[in-house]
């Protein structure tokens, strides 16, 4: 597909709609296995709207965009950046990442649906301008069917290029700010909703909460931990950030590597994805595992490890909403009261998921991904995929 804005050339070079009139079933004879045929194979299986290939020669940017669902509003998903090895590496990141931020969103109660780019590219040496100009270009020919902001390898700063060429964008760095302790604020309403289910009682005070990574969300949780009376115990690859907390919250500083052994009431991941796997679950000592970090599990069927060791375990993408809701204030216009009440939310969320995975005979990660689901099922289908 070739489209022209304001003179230059488009940057989408190839564009699959799921919704599109049915082939034949014969090859044409100019298809080659294993391209656009794999693409569309793996769309369907996981229910992939649209996926969009786009490529800017002159500034070497290549992008994968991927839109999962915009059943209850425009797909809205952050812009990684990363030398991925393969395009298929980059290919299957966007497909699942995708899927992710639909039920994140749906399960958050914020009127988008899932989408996320992946543009391939060493964030080291890329020409960011020219780069994230290229890229919201390809945004732009979307018609705001999807909305980027920031992930992995970009910053507020690369998406002031994006916003030079596209409206359908968030994440600035003038307006909102920050939205770090707003994900800390859902992780702490989800720690206390999953101590409820175990204990009867939310309360924190005296309770031990084991935190690994202090980074942006990290850090802003052991405050507010602090705050609430609990006893920390932290990590960090980073010497300085584990001595502030220690210093500023009274955090007694373990080991990286030990981290997840240590004798808590609760094991609060806030670094990095698949930490949870069947080399580390069996050492938990721990009763509810609820933190900041995406794709906690290393597969699905860790969830039911946990549930096996009578671990509640808090699914991620419910605790860690907090960034996308807070977010909402910029692309949604929603007001402060709005976002507060939205994260205040996150505990009767995580509630329910207990209460669904307990009726249902099921882990907490499933009953969560079941129940959002059902719940984005439900919605009448949007034609526009606009918010309501
Ligand atoms: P960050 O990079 O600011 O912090 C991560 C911290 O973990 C760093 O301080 C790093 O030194 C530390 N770390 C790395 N390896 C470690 C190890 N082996 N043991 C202990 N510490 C280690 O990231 P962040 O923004 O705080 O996000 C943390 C996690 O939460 C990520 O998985 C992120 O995807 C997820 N998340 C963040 C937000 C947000 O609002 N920032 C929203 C949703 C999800």
């Amino acid at each position: 597909m070739l489209a022209h804005h304001g003179g230059r050339q488009a940057t989408t070079t190839f564009s699959v709609l799921s919704e599109v009139t049915p082939m034949a079933s014969t090859a044409h004879p100019d298809a080659q296995e294993g391209t656009a045929s794999g693409v569309l194979a793996r769309m369907s299986a996981r229910g992939h709207e649209q996926v969009v290939f786009a490529s800017d020669p002159a500034s070497g940017y290549r992008a994968i965009v991927a839109i999962h669902s915009t059943r209850i509003g425009p797909a809205l998903g952050g812009t990684r950046m990363w030398a991925y090895a393969t395009e298929e590496a980059a290919l299957t990141d966007a497909l699942r990442l995708s899927e992710g931020m639909t039920y994140k969103a749906a399960a958050a109660g914020v009127p988008f649906g899932g989408g996320k780019s992946v543009v391939i590219a060493d964030p080291k040496t890329a020409d960011r301008p020219a780069v994230f100009r290229a890229h919201g270009r390809a945004v732009e020919g979307l018609g705001g069917r999807y909305i980027t902001s920031v992930d992995i390898g970009t910053s507020p700063d690369d998406m002031r290029y994006v916003r030079e060429e596209t409206t359908h964008v968030g994440g600035l760095p003038t307006t909102v700010g920050d939205p770090s302790p707003a994900t800390a604020r859902g992780v702490q309403r989800a720690i206390e909703a999953s101590l409820h289910h175990v204990r009867g009682s939310a309360d924190l005070a005296g309770r031990t909460i084991a935190i690994q990574g202090l980074g942006h969300v990290g850090y802003h949780l052991a405050r507010m931990l602090h705050d609430a009376g609990a006893r920390l115990i932290a990590s960090d690859t980073n010497d300085e950030r584990a001595a502030r907390v220690a210093k500023e919250f009274g955090a007694q500083i373990v080991a990286p590597e030990s981290i997840h052994t240590a004798k808590a009431d609760v094991f609060a991941p806030c670094a990095f994805g698949a930490g949870l796997s069947p080399a580390t679950i069996p050492a938990l000592r721990c009763e509810v595992v609820a933190g900041a970090a995406n794709n906690q599990l290393l597969s699905d069927a860790d969830g039911a490890l946990l549930e096996k060791r009578s671990i509640a375990y808090a699914p991620d993408f419910i605790a860690n909403a907090g960034g996308l809701i807070y977010l909402c204030q910029e692309v949604a216009g929603w007001t402060a009261e709005r976002v507060a009440r939205t994260l205040e939310g996150i505990f009767d969320t995580t509630v329910a998921v207990f209460d669904a995975a307990s009726k249902r005979g099921i882990p907490s990660s499933e009953a969560a991904v079941q129940i959002t689901r059902e719940r984005l099922n439900a919605a009448p289908r949007l034609a526009t995929g606009r918010p309501r």
